[in-house]
């Protein structure tokens, strides 16, 4: 869809830090960090939030997700817990209107995390981001 910052990141019109792809998929890490490893995964077709799915769409998508999630866990093992998140529509915390699913590791009960995510841009420098994104590509099976 024009104008979608998502559908340009899967077209790789704009980069991303890449950790999975396939003909349903396209999985990279959160800009902002809200801890290390935060990964977006999304359909490459654009569906703006839950309520645009299809049964079948959705069964392909959240199928990924424990592989993606379990390679995480194996690049970062110090990780003690993760949470998946789904923001759909502006009050609940949607602010790209391609719909994503967070995946966010938890290392400490005092990482940061809430809800509300915050803007955690920049926490980490691009060559973090990139070896943080290969850590965890490396594990995808
Ligand atoms: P939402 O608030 O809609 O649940 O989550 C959107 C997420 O997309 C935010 O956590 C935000 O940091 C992330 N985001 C926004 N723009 C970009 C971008 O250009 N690249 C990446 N990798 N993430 C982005
Ligand atoms: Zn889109």
């Amino acid at each position: 869809m024009e104008n979608c910052i998502f559908c340009k990141i899967i077209n790789q019109e704009i980069p991303s830090y890449r950790v999975y792809e396939d003909e349903k998929v396209y999985a990279f890490l959160d800009i902002s960090q809200v801890t290390k490893g935060h990964t977006l995964v999304v359909p490459k077709e654009h569906v703006a939030d839950i309520f645009e799915y299809e049964e079948d769409l959705a069964a392909k998508v959240f199928a990924r997700i424990p592989k993606i999630a379990k390679a995480i866990e194996k690049a970062f093992p110090e990780m003690e817990g993760l949470n998946i998140m789904n923001n759909n529509k502006e009050l609940a915390y949607q602010s790209v209107f391609h719909s994503h699913i967070h995946l966010i590791p938890r290392y400490s009960k005092k990482d940061d995390f809430s809800i509300h995510f915050g803007d955690h841009t920049g926490k980490y420098s691009t060559e973090e981001m990139t070896a943080i994104a290969n850590a965890i590509k490396e594990q995808v099976k």
